[in-house]
């Protein structure tokens, strides 16, 4: 610092360095003017451009900038939307599709904090709101007491191992009324994969103790417990039905990892991946509307599978009523 006449701080979000930077010149004597925060665009608030950058450094050196004119855009065609989406063969896909059908959109749905959140678009659709980490325990208890709808929360199971098990303890000892589904893909998966205490570390050569989700349910004093395997439709819409008919707290868990996870831990069940027979296919497009896997596209108004995305999972053969969707022979 002693080298310089003055000093631009550029970094997003709060003034870290430079806060840090201006009390080390104070401890030394310094005079130079240090700024970040407040020259030209720069704020605290969202990420940073060149634009915003170059601005600021003109600014602050006084240096001659013209800002550019922004490029003409208008004969650019439109781009077609691109929502963010579940994986192809999510096994959370399956588990809303089944809750779906049996709670129909009557139910007050409260999501949570994971990729499972991505349930809140359509054709799933399946959050009514989602506020903070655990609070669709919490929350779904306060709806169960205050409206006569049903109510089913939806959790991660990273997430309810980190705040989720408090609102269900609360939950037990208030006797409320509703239905937590468990999200059990086995690992932490939207930020990375990491373990947490109900992942089975043994394929990744770490020797942890795994605490069962279910045995941590029962405990709480949860009586109606059902563990479903998301991939088997029919079996897993049996459970959901039966909590519908039960007077009290029901929790679904989930199981299946998360296919993504599984490759990386050497895990995966490799399956055949799934075509659509043109001579069986009837054209109504369950499979895509009800659905959504991206795996499935159109071309020429007939639906197919990029059978480089299918991971197998047979999910959308048992929705499609025709029995036109079948795994590849060779
Ligand atoms: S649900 Fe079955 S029959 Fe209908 S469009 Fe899809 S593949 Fe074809
Ligand atoms: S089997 Fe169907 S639902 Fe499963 S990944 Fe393949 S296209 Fe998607």
């Amino acid at each position: 610092m002693n080298s310089v006449e003055k000093i631009l701080v550029v970094e997003e979000l709060e003034p870290v360095n430079e806060t840090a930077l201006k009390a080390m010149a104070q401890e030394n004597g310094l005079t130079l003017p240090i700024r970040g925060k407040g020259v030209g665009e720069l704020s605290r608030l969202y990420e940073y451009d060149p634009g915003m950058v170059r601005g600021a450094i003109a600014e602050y050196f006084g240096i001659e900038y013209a800002v550019p004119e922004p490029v003409d855009m208008s004969g650019t065609p439109e781009l077609p939307g691109r929502p963010p989406n579940l994986c192809a063969g999510c096994p959370h896909r399956a588990t809303y599709f089944a809750v779906k059908q049996v709670y129909g959109t009557e139910a007050i749905c409260a999501n949570d904090i994971g990729c499972y959140t991505l349930g809140v678009l359509p054709p799933l659709s399946m959050a009514d709101f989602v506020i903070c980490m655990g609070a669709s325990v919490s929350s779904g208890c306060g709806f169960s007491r205050a409206t006569n709808q049903k109510v089913v929360s939806f959790i991660g199971d990273s997430t309810f191992f980190h705040s989720g098990i408090t609102g269900l303890v609360n939950a037990v000892h208030n006797n409320h009324k509703f239905t937590l589904v468990i999200l059990d893909n086995g690992t932490t998966a939207m930020t990375g994969h990491q373990p947490h205490p109900g992942v089975d570390t043994d394929p990744m050569r770490v020797d942890l103790t795994r605490i069962s989700i279910e045995d941590l349910v029962r405990g709480l004093g949860v009586k109606d417990v059902h563990v479903v395997r998301p991939y088997k439709l029919k079996k897993t819409m049996e459970a959901v039905r039966a909590t519908m008919e039960y007077d009290g707290i029901s929790v679904i868990i989930s199981q299946e990892l998360c296919p993504l996870f599984a490759k990386a831990t050497g895990q995966f069940r490799k399956s055949k991946p799934f075509y659509v027979n043109p001579d069986k296919c009837r054209d109504h497009r369950d499979c895509i509307n009800l659905l959504a896997c991206p795996a499935m596209y159109l071309e020429d108004e007939k639906v197919k599978i990029d059978r480089n995305l299918c991971i197998g999972c047979s999910v959308c053969a048992q929705v499609c009523p025709e029995n036109a969707i079948l795994p590849r022979k060779e």
